[in-house]
């Protein structure tokens, strides 16, 4: 809890009456492997989520299946009104529409901090080269690292190069962000400058799916923590709720390990 400092306050912030996020009936096979069970969640626009779960749980493939990473077989993933079929228009759309950052932040080692922000701008969606560079500048100073905007990734920390992969995002202007354990991988002080990143975003309203075990980050902004245990929601609450009086075997041991 105590990567933290900065006292946060979302309360102000509205949650909007429009779906981001319909996902019904959802399930998913990896192979004969049952990974996704009966998934059902609905985010509404501007709403901040956080997914927990022990490993394994397929918290992974449930955001991966929300930018169509992986196919569902069954059921309706919904996003932004575009339903996610083998229809490749839907899927574009929907990318577009999505950001992702992974654990391991999967930027282009031999392109540089600007040229990894420009690419997508300017290879898909066509933005001229200097507009595509003042709007990747602009995210680089929002997540605080302008100054490293001509440096390649292997010569910033790890915490620089996450930073780097959210900004990398958010140059595809996109209305929903989607983040897989984007903390997991870096060293203990690196953290909190990411999970800082994240709050700013949280605070101008994006509507964001994090999954994270970084409980102090779960207090401070979620409106609602997702708990997965073997390819099932098994409980779905406010933070206060889920950390204080937990509903299930399942999500009581799970919180006795962490915290
Ligand atoms: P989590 O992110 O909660 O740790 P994952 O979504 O990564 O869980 O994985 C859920 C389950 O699916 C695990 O048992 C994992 O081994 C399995 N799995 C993940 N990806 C694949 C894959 N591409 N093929 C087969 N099994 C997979
Ligand atoms: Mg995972």
């Amino acid at each position: 809890m105590e990567t933290i400092e900065r006292a946060v306050d979302t309360r102000h912030m509205q949650v909007g009456e429009e779906i981001a996020i319909q996902i019904r009936g959802m399930n998913k096979w990896y192979g004969q492997f049952h990974v996704l069970r009966d998934v059902n969640l609905t985010v509404h626009r501007g709403e901040r989520i956080v997914v927990c779960g022990p490993s394994g749980s397929g918290k992974s493939t449930l955001i991966r299946c929300i930018n169509r990473l992986e196919e569902h077989q069954a059921g309706q993933i919904i996003v932004d009104g575009t339903e996610l079929t083998s229809d490749l228009k839907n899927i574009d759309t929907v990318r577009s529409e999505v950001g992702m950052v992974f654990q391991h932040f999967n930027l282009f080692p031999h392109l540089t901090i600007l040229e990894n922000c420009t690419l997508a701008p300017i290879w898909v969606r066509k933005v001229p080269k200097a507009e595509a560079e003042e709007t990747a500048m602009h995210f680089l100073r929002k997540v605080k690292i302008p100054d490293q905007a001509n440096k390649y990734p292997g010569q910033l920390s790890g915490g620089q190069q996450q930073r780097v992969a959210i900004a990398r995002s958010l140059c595809m202007k996109p209305r929903i962000m989607l983040f897989d354990e984007p903390t997991s991988a870096l060293d203990p002080e690196m953290i909190k400058e990411v999970l800082d990143t994240m709050i700013s975003l949280a605070e101008e309203g994006m509507t964001m799916i994090c999954v994270t075990h970084e409980m102090g980050f779960a207090q401070a902004v979620a409106n609602r923590v997702v708990f997965m245990d073997q390819g099932q929601i098994v409980e779905q609450n406010t933070p206060t709720e889920f950390f204080n009086n937990p509903q299930s075997e399942r999500s009581r041991m799970f919180l006795s390990q962490i915290l």
